[in-house]
């Protein structure tokens, strides 16, 4: 994959073409505002790659900032959680990351500026007569009786308010713009409202915390940001992002720019909804492999390069849309056929026991790591008297299509012997417990004449010391409809069945020694990494990244 020399193209990088010609600009600064309110999620990695990616073609900077103004709902785990998805993703913000609440102070200076220009007052409406007073889509609002109150009274109040001498609920700054304005937005907005939280930066200095709108064009501002890249559900905000900016004595005025969110079919893309999955214990915690979150991703094996490579093919555009689960799976498996090692794993073992070979022999075959990649080397196999292959792999009778093993026919063992199946055992039930089989001599890795199998399988040798058993975790879409974001009640759409764990795999003693979190084929079934989190040394567990081909049933089975 090229990315990295695909300068990407779209509306906002016309801007920014244009405003480097006008010589509005010399350098490009961006940001990423997170709020530290949950783990970062697919959506985010879309915003992550517009912003570091614009600082990185352009060679200007982008900034990390902490968009904290809401103490209750925030904690210092979700910082660390994003601090750590943005490197893993592949970039590095410009300096330390910074924090809307360094600005606090910064902040209450301009709130006062507001109010001595009379352009913000403190209000004493309960929340209920606020919201009966901002009127409707079609209706007007109405003044508050408290709107023209003197600077002085004003002023007087606001130090109440940051004293702590005001109950939550009882005050708050609103700026004081129009109440009949035909966007909601510009209807007095808070600016300001108490709150007698602790802070996880600033403690307890605070108990008076700025609003968004009125924090985030201050901050943006403050840094020196040129284009400040937001989702359109913040488009009518502009026009209070720009009020502000307005009228405070601030030099910078940046640009909002908004584009459309990334919605993922099958996926949920709300930090608030995915918290409640969490929480209420649906999945295993926020980095479960099926979360869309990007801790999620990773566990399950995806690869930055495959997401930021999604990124690019989705593009960025104004319209609202839903992209497949499929168009990202392809981005993974793209990358994972380029780079992921292979390795034999039985998911499913029925014992297969070759008569004419010697019970104690062990032979080594020689296993290429990448069938289209020699410098990835090989590796060595055991091959045994008994093996285990598929259950699926085998039949008693086959058909033209079937071309596996079949009683009386022979198939190759990948990189090791051609064999012919003789005979079956069958327990009580019915059921295949062991095939009996038969070996070519000499036809180990290579062709032998009169012997031309159909077809070829995966095997893994059955002798102690030769493989090693493991859990391998299957997992399907944790929801049962493609958009359960919209559904009444989102949590009634959970796919009950979207993690099937297989207890006794066996694998190669390779992929028992391995610790790193890498993901490998495992030949003809899918891509598969180590579980770091639930892996132990005597027990490796493995998940699916994504299946070799497509699944076209469309159904989260
Ligand atoms: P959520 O709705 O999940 O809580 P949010 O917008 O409140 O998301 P923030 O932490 O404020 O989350 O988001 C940080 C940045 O990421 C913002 O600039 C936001 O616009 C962007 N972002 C969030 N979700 C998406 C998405 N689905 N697609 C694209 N960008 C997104
Ligand atoms: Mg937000």
């Amino acid at each position: 994959m090229s990315e990295e020399n695909t300068r990407s193209s779209n509306f906002i990088t016309q801007i920014i073409d244009e405003d480097l010609q006008s010589g509005k600009y010399k350098e490009i600064v961006t940001r990423f505002p997170p709020e530290p309110n949950g783990y970062l999620h697919i959506g985010h990695a879309k915003s992550i790659c517009l912003n570091f990616g614009i600082a990185r073609d352009y060679k200007g900077l982008c900034n990390l900032r902490f968009d904290d103004t809401n103490p209750s709902k925030e904690d210092t785990e979700y910082v660390e959680s994003i601090k750590n998805d943005v490197r893993w993703l592949g970039f590095e913000w410009n300096g330390e990351p910074r924090y809307s609440s360094n600005y606090f102070d910064k902040l209450y200076g301009y709130a006062i500026e507001l109010i001595q220009k009379g352009l913000a007052y403190v209000d004493e409406l309960t929340p209920e007569e606020m919201r009966e007073y901002r009127g409707t889509l079609t209706e007007p609002g109405k003044n508050s009786k408290y709107r023209d109150r003197s600077i002085e009274e004003n002023l007087q109040l606001f130090e109440k308010m940051k004293n702590g001498e005001i109950e939550e609920g009882k005050a708050c700054l609103r700026a004081k713009i129009d109440m009949a304005s035909p966007f909601m937005c510009m209807r007095d907005p808070v600016i300001y409202r108490i709150k007698f939280a602790t802070h996880h930066q600033t403690g307890d200095k605070w108990c008076i915390y700025p609003m968004y709108d009125f924090t985030h064009c201050i901050s943006d501002a403050i840094e020196g940001i040129t284009h400040s890249i937001c989702t359109l559900e913040f488009q009518d905000n502009r026009r209070l992002y720009d009020w502000v900016l307005d009228h405070i004595s601030i030099e910078n005025h940046p640009h909002q720019y908004e584009f459309s969110r990334l919605n993922l079919e099958y996926a949920i893309t709300s930090k608030r909804k995915l918290n409640l999955l969490v929480s209420e214990h649906y999945v295993d915690g926020w980095d479960d492999p099926r979360m869309p979150t990007i801790s999620g991703m990773r566990r399950k094996g995806y690869t930055p390069a495959a997401i930021r490579e999604f990124c690019r093919r989705i593009g960025v555009t104004k319209q609202d849309n839903t992209i497949e689960m499929s168009a990202l799976e392809t981005c993974v498996r793209e990358d994972l056929n380029e780079n992921a090692p292979r390795r034999m794993v039985v998911l499913d073992p029925l014992k297969v026991v070759i008569d004419n070979y010697p019970e104690d022999k062990v032979e080594m075959c020689e296993a290429q790591n990448h069938p289209q990649k020699p410098e990835m080397g090989t590796r060595l196999v055991p091959f045994t008297r008994e093996l285990y292959i598929e259950r699926e792999d085998f039949r008693e009778e086959g058909n033209k299509k079937y071309k596996r093993l079949v009683i009386g026919k022979e198939v190759r063992l990948r990189y090791g012997y051609i064999i012919k199946a003789e005979s079956c055992e069958k327990d009580e039930a019915g059921n295949i417990t062991c095939v009996h089989c038969s070996y070519v001599p000499g036809s180990i890795g290579c062709d032998v004449p009169e012997h031309k199998p159909k077809g070829v399988i995966h095997w893994v040798s059955a002798k102690e010391g030769c493989s090693a058993n493991a859990e391998v975790r299957l997992f399907s879409c944790l929801f049962n409809v493609p958009n359960p974001g919209a559904a009444e009640d989102f949590l009634s759409t959970i796919n009950k069945e979207s993690l099937k764990v297989v207890e006794n795999a066996v694998i190669e003693l390779e992929l028992q020694k391995s610790d790193k979190q890498e993901t490998y084929q495992f030949e003809r079934t899918g891509y598969f990494c180590v579980d770091s989190k639930l892996s132990t040394k005597d027990k490796k567990i493995f998940n699916l990244t994504v299946a070799l081909k497509e699944d076209n049933s469309k159904s989260a089975s």
